[in-house]
């Protein structure tokens, strides 16, 4: 029996999600408590839990949840073939954002209820508008992440030799330092790679360590959970690949 799936590219639905999420940022705006500091606040903690919630399915599309599963099934086939092939596409918006598109409307919603229901109170409105600014980062995670993949504008061969050659060097600070380099001379759009440096926004040197062994920086929008998550989801991964490789 076929596993239910969810579409690829749906316009209707990115549209819904965009007019949900600025539903949900004009709430926040318009409370009596929104601030140039609070939105500053908002910001980094909505950065840092978005971060850490695409990490969470991150590594479960990659170790936990079995092709079987209806939904994130079909969602982990891909996540592992994009393992095999790190290939993706900035110039396709509306797959992108689709992607984006499905954990974005929910919480949106949730967004829009919690200021719904704070009233004045500074704590639900801290909490609405953290998962308000969840809802504008997920909306866009598969863009950045394929952002983090413009290697895909270079020959796959010349780019996948020169990943593997910095995969080798022993220190990881000289690792980041050398894909640096690599993605400088990428076609990236210059905002967008300076976000990428400034680190508000992932940067590719950092995504490309998750792609040597896929045991370590499963965050998809700015990397600023990997710290607290990596030694976790690393020795989770190292167990599971040990178990595996004795099972095979
Ligand atoms: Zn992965
Ligand atoms: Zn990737």
């Amino acid at each position: 029996m076929a596993v239910l799936e969810l579409p690829q590219s749906s316009k209707p639905l990115v549209s819904v999600t965009v007019v949900s999420v600025i539903c949900a940022s004009l709430m926040v705006i318009r409370s009596d408590n929104f601030s140039v500091l609070t939105a500053i606040f908002l910001f980094f903690l909505s950065g840092f839990f978005a971060d850490m919630l695409t990490a969470f399915f991150h590594f479960g599309f990659d170790y936990v949840f079995p092709y079987s599963m209806p939904i994130f099934g079909p969602i982990a086939r891909e996540f592992r073939a994009h393992h095999e092939q790190p290939t993706l596409d900035p110039s396709d918006y509306v797959v992108n954002l689709t992607k984006g598109a499905y954990p974005s409307l929910p919480v949106s919603l949730i967004g829009i209820l919690v200021s719904w229901l704070g009233g004045d109170s500074l704590g639900m409105f801290l909490l609405g508008g953290t998962v308000t600014g969840m809802s504008i980062w997920a909306l866009f995670f598969h863009q950045i992440h394929a952002y983090a993949h413009m290697g895909s504008h270079l020959h796959p061969e010349q780019f996948n030799a020169r990943v593997a050659e910095i995969s080798q060097l022993a220190d990881q600070r000289e690792q980041i330092r050398q894909f640096d380099r690599l993605f400088d001379t990428l076609p990236i759009p210059k905002v967008i790679r300076l976000l990428q440096r400034w680190r508000i926004l992932l940067n590719p040197a950092v995504h490309n360590l998750h792609h040597i062994k896929f045991e370590s920086d499963f965050s998809s929008v700015n990397g600023w959970s990997d710290p607290l998550t990596n030694p976790i989801f690393g020795m989770i991964a190292r167990s599971y690949k040990q178990r595996h490789m004795t099972q095979d």
